[in-house]
């Protein structure tokens, strides 16, 4: 399982500080009127205030609406996955670069950012500027669009056990860290962060986290793809990890097994971007 926490810019964070309290605001006034019906009389003909809040089906649309934004194949040699810290290391920063060669060109060419991935080994309690807790060496691998950082502890749980045999599905964990990074390079993230504030309850929250997950999944998927193209793994081996993304039930907050294999199914049958749009399908096409 990984995990991350959606940046927002300072800036950013009082435009949307200005939302929230234009949306109390309307809000009071809602109830103010309410409750002057009730109590005069007056005014029972008069429409209740309106807003209008972003739709959820237009979030991404910069990055789903581009045929050509596929990841590139590059040839990238990956050494030997261990669990060892300076091995993980070794492994994730290849794997990284790699998917940087892939997807920095068609970013730029889109005239998206394309900063690089940084990677933060996490062999101690860590600070993150996404959250008021630190990150320590056991949690799970995730992704901080403030600093553009994959956050890999050494002793998650999620790796216990794995051997060298097994580099194929940490290939893809760090493909679907990538996804996120695509997402905050071409803004999906700040969309989201919004979509996240407004949502009425935790229901409409978990929702909203699923789509962003199952399109970092949708992403991963495409590298996937371009990673077989480059010789990296064959179509076989590539078809076993995207099986093994549906591990049971999943979470709530990040999709369920069959959505998880699904939407990276979905990104390596099409090799890009286009079919990711997962802020637009109905709720249970992500649950
Ligand atoms: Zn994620």
């Amino acid at each position: 399982m990984t995990d991350h926490v959606p940046p927002v810019s300072t800036g950013r964070r009082r435009v949307l500080t200005y939302l929230l309290v234009a949306l109390l605001a309307a809000a009071v006034l809602a109830a103010v009127v309410r409750s002057g019906r009730g109590g005069s009389g007056e005014g029972a003909d008069d429409p209740a205030p309106t807003m209008s809040l972003p739709e959820a089906d237009t979030v991404g649309d910069q990055l789903t609406d581009k045929p050509g934004l596929r990841p590139l194949v590059r040839v990238c040699p990956l050494p030997r996955f261990g669990l060892r810290a300076a091995a993980q290391e070794r492994f994730v920063t290849a794997a990284l670069d790699c998917l940087d060669k892939m997807w920095r060109p068609v970013l730029e060419d889109a005239l998206f950012d394309d900063e690089p991935a940084h990677l933060k080994i996490v062999t101690r309690d860590t600070d993150v500027p996404c959250s008021e807790k630190t990150v320590t060496a056991t949690d799970a691998v995730q992704y901080c669009g403030y600093d553009r950082t994959v956050y890999w502890p050494v002793s998650t749980p999620d790796f216990e056990g794995l051997g060298p045999g097994d580099w194929r599905w940490v290939l893809f964990v760090v493909m679907h860290e990538y996804g996120h990074h695509v997402q905050e390079l071409t803004a999906v993230f700040v969309e989201s962060h919004d979509e996240r504030l407004l949502a009425a309850d935790e229901d409409a929250e978990n929702l909203v986290g699923r789509r962003e997950e199952l399109q970092a999944q949708c992403l991963a998927g495409a590298s996937l793809r371009a990673a077989q193209g480059a010789g990296v793994l064959s179509r076989s081996q590539a078809r076993a990890v995207l099986d093994g993304q549906d591990t049971g039930e999943g979470t709530v907050t990040h999709g369920s097994g069959p959505a998880y294999r699904r939407w990276a199914t979905e990104g390596w049958r099409a090799g890009g971007t286009t079919v990711c749009d997962t802020w637009s399908v109905p709720a249970d096409e992500v649950s």
